[in-house]
């Protein structure tokens, strides 16, 4: 696990102020996401996957629309630039190698038969969480489970939004014994954003109360009433005019990477998210974000990410957006499963 990220303390204990939200605490666990190398037994995003040799490996059986870059070019790209940037005064240091332009060379000269993404299409890595990492993390139904495991497939659907279909795997890490060394990989990707950076994290733990849509009428009329507000401790009188959006921005839902904790919603209004199987309420199990924050959130940004945040160019580009990834115009990919067994279907949304 790397180094810590420390949240700063929301401005103001709002259950406080509105006693009717207290009840509706939840802790969420941010994951905080950086550029890294972690091995299969960290928690990742993006990272390798402690997966059994003698499991299949998860394919999408799609119907595809056919994906456009290699996944090796992207790939090789992404070195380059991570050369050049931490080479800055190096003319020659976003240069290819001799050895890099064999590969620019192969890859070119290699057709990938236009049917392939007609057939199954490995799926790629998203996120690895151990339990021991993520202790809120609750694996559906009781069961034993310590590892989850998020793919995805690196193509679109036509039938489907615009965000990559996923496959939620829980499992005991004790159990993987033979472990697979070489996961197959799909030639080509839609898009290098369907790709993500490997990342370390650094849980932590915050606690979040619902998005405003998702209160009842009686508290959004007080949460947009100044008067409640003025006195308690913390209140920044610049909110006047708006106190629902200090409230939606800095002390309701966290940003970012994170398992668990409220949904954040703005894409669609609440919808229902009830379980296909069985008809029970879904709980949020993991956030797919684009950036760590967005603007009006900017509170949630940890004290170790501040002065990144400040900067400009690759440094910033790292802290906002580590995991390369973009889910549509910079969205975010919720994904909810059932808590009466991990055998049923899980539901992704995007907001
Ligand atoms: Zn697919
Ligand atoms: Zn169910």
């Amino acid at each position: 696990m790397n180094s810590t990220r420390t949240t700063p303390p929301r401005p103001v204990d709002v259950a406080a102020v509105f006693p009717q939200l207290a009840p509706l605490a939840r802790t969420a666990t941010r994951l905080h996401p950086r550029p890294g190398e972690p091995t299969l037994h960290d928690s990742s995003v993006g990272g390798p996957l402690l997966w059994p040799a003698g499991e299949p490996w998860p394919h999408c059986e799609g119907p595809h629309t056919s994906g456009a870059y290699s996944l090796e070019v992207v790939r090789l790209e992404r070195r380059v630039r991570a050369r050049k940037a931490m080479n800055p005064e190096d003319p020659y240091a976003g240069s290819y190698t001799p050895e890099e332009r064999e590969v620019l060379e192969r890859v070119q000269q290699t057709d990938v038969d236009d049917e392939w993404a007609d057939g199954p299409v490995a799926m790629l890595p998203v996120a690895q969480l151990y339990v021991r990492d993520i202790p809120a993390l609750r694996p559906p139904g009781g069961s034993e489970a310590d590892l989850l495991q998020v793919l995805w497939c690196p193509l679109d659907h036509t039938e489907d939004v615009y965000m990559p279909r996923t496959a939620v795997f829980w499992r005991s890490a004790a159990d993987v014994t033979d472990i697979l060394v070489s996961p197959p990989e799909p030639p080509l990707v839609e898009f290098e954003e369907y790709v993500p950076v490997p990342c370390v994290l650094a849980p932590e733990e915050v606690t979040e109360y619902p998005n405003s849509l998702e209160l009842s009428k009686e508290l959004r009329e007080q949460l947009g009433d100044w008067s409640r507000w003025q006195g308690a401790d913390g209140v920044d009188s610049s909110y006047a005019p708006y106190p629902e959006s200090f409230y939606h921005g800095a002390l309701s839902v966290a940003p970012g990477w994170k398992a668990g904790g409220w949904a954040q919603w703005g894409y669609t209004d609440p919808m229902p998210r009830l379980c296909r199987a069985c008809g029970t309420e879904m709980d949020p199990l993991l956030t797919i974000a684009t950036v760590e924050w967005n603007g009006d959130d900017d509170k949630w940004i940890p004290y170790e990410v501040r002065d990144a945040a400040a900067s400009s160019g690759d440094r910033r580009r790292d802290a906002l957006q580590p995991t390369g990834i973009q889910i549509a115009d910079c969205h975010k990919q919720q994904l909810y499963v059932c808590p009466v067994s991990p055998e049923h279907p899980h539901m992704e949304l995007m907001q």
